[in-house]
């Protein structure tokens, strides 16, 4: 048996389809869904890990890839580099779990770990590149 952690990205017309069942009927996977973030009619997001077959995980792979699912490996860990951070805000937008957000009171950039998804579109977003992403 084999496992991997991946990060999907579904457009808004995908977020109610039956992906996951999919994933378990058709490959033989066993899903765990380890943090989602799905709105209907938004984009959503998933942390997923797949247990199976290596030919299943692969197959699984290709159909979600097929049917237009962006999959990312998953980041270990996001590091932010608080003494560089200007707090510009830019990272805000793209961090759709709202674990990026902007203190009112110091205006200083403020990150809450237990939402994170651990998506890295933050790092890309920094122009400073004071975020860091970790990969398993
Ligand atoms: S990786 Fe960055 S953008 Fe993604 S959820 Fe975490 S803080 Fe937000
Ligand atoms: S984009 Fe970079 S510099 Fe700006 S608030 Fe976010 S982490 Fe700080």
């Amino acid at each position: 048996m084999a496992k991997k952690r991946i990060v999907l990205t579904f457009p808004p017309e995908l977020v109610d389809q039956p992906i996951i069942y999919r994933l378990v009927k058709d490959y033989d996977l066993v899903p765990n869904i380890l943090r989602a973030q799905v709105t209907p009619k938004e984009e959503g997001k998933m942390v997923l890990e797949l247990e199976g077959g290596k030919e299943g995980i692969n197959k699984g792979l290709k159909y979600l890839e097929d049917i237009k699912v962006d999959v990312q490996p998953l980041a270990k860990d996001i590091k932010l580099d608080e003494q560089e951070c200007t707090s510009c805000g830019a990272c805000i937008a793209v961090c759709s779990p709202k674990a990026l957000s902007m203190n009112k009171e110091s205006w200083k950039l403020e990150f809450d770990r237990n939402r994170c998804l651990l998506c890295g579109l933050c790092v890309l977003a920094c122009p400073l590149g004071v975020i860091q992403v970790e990969f398993e």
